[in-house]
């Protein structure tokens, strides 16, 4: 097959079109992330609480569907058709976003006038209407002749309204928010189809031990940072400079280029991600029913988000029961999949496997575990992060000109591009020395790392000064940390994953590790939560306060990291000696 010879730097050429495939798909992914968080708090003027919490929420159900989409490729659509389908639904996704919520902004009138409203979630369920005057939070409070008392936060009336006049609660009407939730809904599900998928493809291309193969996945790794590094510039300048449907147009037009590229592929990927061979002998397709089924998704993730909405913070002093019994419906099923999975994972090993089969078994699943801490911390970047990009950096560059908050994200992508190379070279050059760390002194040394990240901003606030604003470059500083502990865990626990696994289930093993990072998107929906700081109209109302919030956050996850870090440092000889020898 003359065609199979031709290269791209070296590898086989498909590779080209799946590099191109997932950098397009990434750009749409990161493109609507860097918005979607200031989206949520600006445009739909959800409370912080709310906000990051449904943020967590959505990139839990992101990091979940893999475990599904990955497992009906295998069986039945193969990963090409399977990548297709993701590709079409993530782009009716943030096209919905982008078309569903231009006006959905909550306001109210009064003669005419218009001003922004804010909705505040109580603890206990209730609801309060704020009114944004001038940058003052008015409480809005009907009376019962039919007028309406607008009250400063010092209790005085700053305002009543005769009767009839003020119209309240006017565009944001619930069939915004649904409209908006459905569009997350469908970005979840298709991307369970498209994300584990293309990455399997691009594993088919190597032979069984051809030596390219790490090569090749750091090539696509480059690929995924190329998209995102992009869109994190392109999408929050768009929303800026034009509105918020251009910068999520933007994404979704990059995500249908994405299946454009897959869709019409020119014959270039024949013999790749076909079905399994038994439904290509003229075994049942039941791809359409698949796809039906899979469309079920979007109902369901709609009513946990509800729930998720709807849930309320345990009261003071309610201890570890009262906590789990106020998580959302969402949390439960995502800790309990985890909890009693991971241990019915290790029972079956022990019963199934040897001695040997079960200490490898095991080291994996101590290294997911910890991986959970590590994406809690990592991916505040595109909820709590963001926001004090918002509210407490400087974002001028020095005094030429001026980032956005939601262009901060690109930070990451940049200092993996840059990184990537020089960190490879660096384990090569300390394996010819016999000095490369073993796997779980790299994950130990990424949680410090992602903890010291954080340390290293809230040193940078301790001198923000009067103006209670940190200059960007400690967030640059911070972003630069994180992706270098990023290279320490996210590549080397993929490939650990396939060698330490029993070979029978490491395709479930892959799903556990993607299971472990969801859980840990809704942890970091909880941890930014506890970030919340009082907003009026998407504005923080004092902003000593919000620096002071996220300090005491920042601090106290950056050093809980840290000492887990240590904590795994010294298990380290005995988790390698579990490995037995697996590098
Ligand atoms: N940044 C990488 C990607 O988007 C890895 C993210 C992750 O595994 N949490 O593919």
């Amino acid at each position: 097959n003359p065609a199979a010879q031709e290269s791209w730097f070296g590898h086989p050429r498909q590779l080209a079109r799946l590099f191109t495939t997932e950098m397009w798909e990434r750009f749409g992914f990161y493109g609507m992330r860097a918005l979607l968080t200031l989206y949520l708090t600006k445009h739909f003027v959800f409370g912080d609480r709310e906000a990051t919490g449904l943020y967590g929420g959505y990139t839990a159900l992101v990091y979940l569907t893999p475990l599904v989409g990955g497992w009906l490729a295998d069986q039945y659509l193969g990963f090409k058709r399977a990548v297709k389908f993701g590709a079409i639904l993530m782009s009716i996704g943030y096209f919905i976003l982008c078309f569903g919520g231009e006006s959905a902004r909550p306001i109210a009138t009064i003669d005419g006038q218009r001003y922004a409203v804010q909705v505040d979630q109580s603890p206990s369920g209730g609801e309060t209407q704020y009114l944004i005057d001038n940058g003052r939070r008015l409480k809005i409070q009907g009376q019962e002749d039919g007028s309406a008392a607008l009250v400063a936060a010092d209790g005085t009336v700053a305002r009543t309204v005769a009767p009839g006049k003020l119209v309240a609660g006017g565009e944001r009407s619930d069939l915004y928010v649904t409209i908006m939730l459905l569009g997350l809904c469908l970005v979840s599900v298709g991307n369970g189809f498209f994300k584990p998928n293309i990455s399997t493809m691009v594993g088919e291309l190597y032979e069984q031990g051809d030596r390219r193969r790490d090569a090749g996945f750091t090539i696509f790794y480059m690929g995924i940072n190329l998209g995102s590094f992009l869109s994190q510039l392109l999408c929050p300048f768009l929303a800026d400079a034009i509105g918020w449907w251009a910068g999520f147009g933007l994404a979704a037009a990059g995500m249908v280029f994405s299946w454009a590229l897959i869709q019409f592929d020119g014959g270039k990927l024949n013999g790749y991600g076909e079905p399994p061979l038994t439904v290509r002998q003229g075994g049942r397709d039941r791809a359409l029913g698949i796809y039906a089924l899979a469309l079920l998704g979007v109902p369901i993730f709609y009513l946990l988000f509800i729930n998720l909405m709807n849930a309320t913070p345990p009261a003071p002093g309610s201890g570890i029961v009262g906590y789990i019994a106020s998580l959302s419906l969402m949390g439960k099923l995502l800790f309990g999949t985890f909890l009693i999975g991971v241990p019915a994972i290790l029972i079956w090993s022990a019963v199934k496997g040897d001695r040997r089969e079960f200490q490898m078994m095991l080291a994996a699943m101590v290294m997911i575990v910890f991986n959970v801490v590590f994406w809690t911390l990592f991916e505040q970047a595109g909820s709590s992060l963001t926001l004090f990009a918002d509210r407490n950096t400087d974002l001028s560059v020095f005094g030429l000109f001026s980032i956005s908050a939601g262009q901060t994200q690109f930070f990451n992508a940049l200092f993996i591009i840059l990184l990537a190379p020089v960190m490879s070279a660096l384990w090569t050059a300390l394996a010819r020395r016999g000095l490369e760390p073993s796997v779980p002194v790299k994950f130990a040394i990424a949680l410090v790392g992602v903890g010291a990240g954080f340390l290293f901003l809230v040193w940078g606030a301790s001198l923000a000064g009067p103006s209670f604003k940190v200059a960007i470059w400690w967030l640059a500083g911070l972003y630069f940390i994180h992706s270098f502990a990023e290279l320490c865990i996210s590549p080397v626990g993929l490939s650990m994953i396939t060698k330490l696994s029993i070979a029978r289930i490491v395709g479930m093993m892959m799903g556990v590790w993607f299971l472990s990072i969801s859980v840990a998107q809704y942890v970091a929906g909880i941890v930014a939560q506890v970030a919340s700081v009082e907003t009026v109209g998407g504005q923080v109302t004092n902003l000593k306060v919000s620096l002071d919030t996220y300090v005491g956050v920042f601090w106290t996850i950056g050093w809980i990291a840290v000492g887990i870090g240590l904590f795994l440092l010294v298990l380290s000889p005995l988790i390698k000696r579990w490995m037995h020898g697996v590098k």
